[in-house]
């Protein structure tokens, strides 16, 4: 049996492709404007951008918040919690609570088994460069592996989702019983204004109902410690009970990607990462192996249009760089070979799913429409500006 990429055609549509990004019709609902605008541009421009202040607007504004978290923080060990994975976006939002903000934040990273190399010296280098506090939540391996096992059998698209629901879950969760009023996300628009559409896997990682139906159906042990944490306990419960607040700073001041990496490196030693995501290295096999090459879905159009919007890279880099994969052949066979042996699959058995049948969320048990109106309800107060779909 082969590895090589499946021959799926992923609609049927005739094939276009944005004028001014790269999102094209592996985006099977994209709609483009005559003049060949796709919506992900067209939302940019009239959406996000006239809402997006990276000068001293945006400082005014994140400045007033941070007083405020800074204030209700006096007296506590510490006022606020982020979460850091070793990525880009995470690191620079440490380095600015710190040392921009003055805020005294505890550092709070999930292990859930697939750290890079790079991602662990990246983390302690930040740590030990700001003299910051860290907790680390370690994730039982067995459950974790039992999980991802499977996501993976049941053919969904998502298979990425066990370890972006657990590193939510348990940040929202011990903000939760430890009584942390504020989470400083690394979300932003300079590198994500582009959203990548659920149809490429990126289906709502804290929708339970969903998680429960594929485990019940393909694990094989309990959940017993587990974290999880349902899309309406955290919206709703954590929001308005236990008055956990969300702060996203890095959409009030300059983000530039080269700038921040070139200071990350000068201050801490910090290592960048070929591309975005691959501080874990189930994801970055995810993303350059599983989903391009059993479902046809290339995520970099996605990661790569956002930083066209954001004049951080041409279209033409952009097209060059997507017309071959983000790994050479034989770091994705050695990497492929590395995932079927830590989640104890034979290399025949995970070639064997990798050539079977294609599903997706909605072959399984969700609750899709539920968050669906949550979300265009946000929309519609002006609390989410990015496209969903
Ligand atoms: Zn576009």
């Amino acid at each position: 049996m082969s590895l090589a990429a499946k021959k799926v055609k992923v609609n049927n549509r005739p094939y276009q492709i944005c004028t001014n990004c790269i999102m094209d019709t592996t985006d099977s609902s994209i709609t483009f404007d005559e003049n060949g605008l796709c919506e992900y541009c067209e939302n940019y421009y009239t959406t996000i951008l006239p809402n997006w202040h990276t000068d001293e607007r945006g400082e005014a504004h994140i400045m007033k918040i941070m007083e405020k978290i800074k204030k209700e923080g006096e007296g506590k060990d510490h006022d606020c919690l982020i979460g850091i994975s070793g990525g880009l976006d995470s690191s620079y939002l440490v380095y600015l609570a710190k040392e921009k903000f003055g805020l005294r934040p505890l550092l709070f990273h999930v292990d859930a088994g697939w750290n890079s190399d790079i991602s662990t010296h990246n983390i302690h280098s930040i740590v030990d460069g700001l003299g910051l506090d860290l907790y680390t939540e370690v994730v039982n391996w067995d459950e974790m592996k039992d999980l991802q096992r499977a996501f993976i059998k049941s053919q969904v698209r998502d298979i990425d989702l066990p370890q972006d629901l657990v590193f939510f879950s348990s940040l929202y969760n011990f903000a939760a019983k430890h009584k942390f009023k504020y989470i400083l996300t690394g979300g932003n628009y300079s590198t994500e204004c582009v959203r990548e559409p659920f149809e490429w896997g990126a289906y709502f990682q804290t929708d339970m109902r969903y998680v429960n139906d594929i485990h019940k159906k393909f694990g094989t042990i309990p959940l017993k410690t587990f974290p999880t944490c349902d899309i309406l306990k955290y919206k709703i419960l954590y929001r308005f009970i236990n008055g956990v607040r969300v702060v996203k700073p890095l959409d009030h001041v300059p983000f530039i990607k080269a700038d921040v990496i070139k200071l990350l490196q000068e201050k801490f030693n910090w290592t960048p990462y070929p591309h975005k995501h691959h501080e874990s290295r189930f994801t970055r096999f995810y993303e350059s192996f599983w989903l391009p090459r059993k479902f046809g879905y290339d995520r970099r159009k996605a990661h790569f249009s956002s930083l066209i919007l954001t004049n951080q890279m041409t279209r033409e880099a952009a097209l060059e760089r997507t017309s071959r994969p983000e790994l050479e052949e034989q770091i994705l066979m050695q990497e492929f070979e590395y995932v079927a042996q830590k989640l104890d699959f034979t290399v025949e058995e995970l070639t064997a799913l990798f050539n079977g049948e294609n599903k997706c969320y909605k072959d399984y048990k969700n609750k899709s429409n539920l968050i669906t109106l949550g979300t265009r309800i946000m929309q519609l107060l002006g609390l989410e500006k990015r496209a969903f779909k």
